[in-house]
């Protein structure tokens, strides 16, 4: 499966941007795969950030082992079966945004984020999450190949 960026494994597939013509769910601009974000020049002097997604930088940043792609904190590591991403928010220690040399970044969890630095949710989140309404199912934008269907019914996961 060839995907639309190849470093982030989160991207959509070429198979899903083909057979989805209306677009939905797919970003407007394909990434300029020949831009990459020069990241050693950015963890050492901070500068070269503003035109790159910081999704994009946090994603070449663990690609590239600057970080360490679990929680700095409870060391949790683990990703979502489903699309392979990890409940993990890039913390700028001092709280500035902009600051990306690398003693001022660490991967967080949702929970250790909550607990050290700020609510990753707002109240309104929050609020929709416990509603009570029935829960809708996430977008189905992905598909798995028959490796992690036989993984999935190997686990009990799926019959
Ligand atoms: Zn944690």
């Amino acid at each position: 499966m060839f995907r639309v960026d190849e470093s982030d494994p989160a991207s959509p597939t070429l198979f899903e941007i083909h057979k989805n013509q209306s677009g939905k769910g797919i970003p407007k601009f394909l990434p300029d795969r020949r831009r990459e974000p020069n990241v050693k020049n950015l963890v050492e002097t901070g500068r070269g950030y503003e035109s790159f997604t910081p999704e994009k930088i946090k994603s070449r940043l663990v690609t590239e082992g600057y970080l360490k792609d679990e929680c700095y904190i409870c060391g949790i590591h683990e990703r979502r079966m489903t699309d392979y991403k990890s409940p993990l928010l890039l913390n700028f220690k001092d709280g500035n945004k902009s600051n990306y040399l690398l003693d001022n970044l660490e991967m967080l969890c949702y929970n250790c984020y909550f607990l050290y630095v700020a609510d990753p949710l707002t109240p309104n989140q929050v609020r929709h999450i416990e509603d009570n309404q029935t829960v809708k199912e996430l977008p189905h934008t992905w598909d798995l190949d028959k490796e992690a269907l036989d993984n999935m019914k190997a686990l009990g996961i799926l019959s």
